[in-house]
């Protein structure tokens, strides 16, 4: 006596079989629920982008762009990157930075470093930071120039971003950061 077939009319064989812990469903509806679920996410992707894309030409800056869409910045810089430094790889350039910033500020460029977390050393952090990521520093590696995890230095790039639009003496020590 052979079983039932599965609700959906589909054969329910050995091989149509699909296993979810004790239960059991029908393996080819699963597989079309699957890739239907996998195309929907890649279309909403590539609008995503396209929106995010979008936004970036109107002006709006990767923080904004984040709270915009609810999205995180790393998102941001994958799916519409900012015209940046054209993302060249200079690997003298974060020493550079990182002395400028500690020149701007006097203090050592150690301190930079350290776990020290005075406002003006934290902001000089930030600057040095941002400078990094707009030259296609990966978030990790800047982290571990730190000593910091990746999620400080997200954090630490969204307020650089804020502190341009609000603080001259900030724009101010960001250029000549980034001009290092
Ligand atoms: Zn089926």
């Amino acid at each position: 006596m052979s079983k039932p077939d599965f609700k959906c009319g589909h054969p329910r064989s050995p091989e149509n079989v699909k296993q979810f812990g004790i239960l059991t469903g029908c393996a080819t509806c699963y597989e079309k629920r699957r890739e239907t679920r996998r195309a929907l996410a890649q279309e909403s992707r590539a609008r995503l982008a396209e929106m995010m894309m979008r936004a970036r030409k109107d002006g709006l800056s990767t923080a904004q762009i984040a709270e915009r869409f609810g999205v995180s910045l790393p998102t941001v810089y994958r799916y519409a990157p900012e015209d940046a430094p054209a993302f060249t790889k200079d690997p003298t350039f974060t020493e550079r930075a990182i002395k400028a910033a500690a020149n701007a500020i006097r203090i050592e460029p150690a301190d930079l470093i350290s776990p020290l977390r005075t406002p003006r050393l934290v902001r000089a952090r930030w600057a040095v930071m941002m400078a990094m990521r707009n030259r296609g520093v990966s978030l990790p590696r800047i982290g571990r120039r730190f000593g910091r995890d990746h999620s400080t230095v997200i954090y630490g790039i969204q307020q650089a971003e804020l502190e341009l639009a609000r603080s001259e003496t900030f724009r101010d020590l960001f250029q000549r950061v980034n001009a290092a």
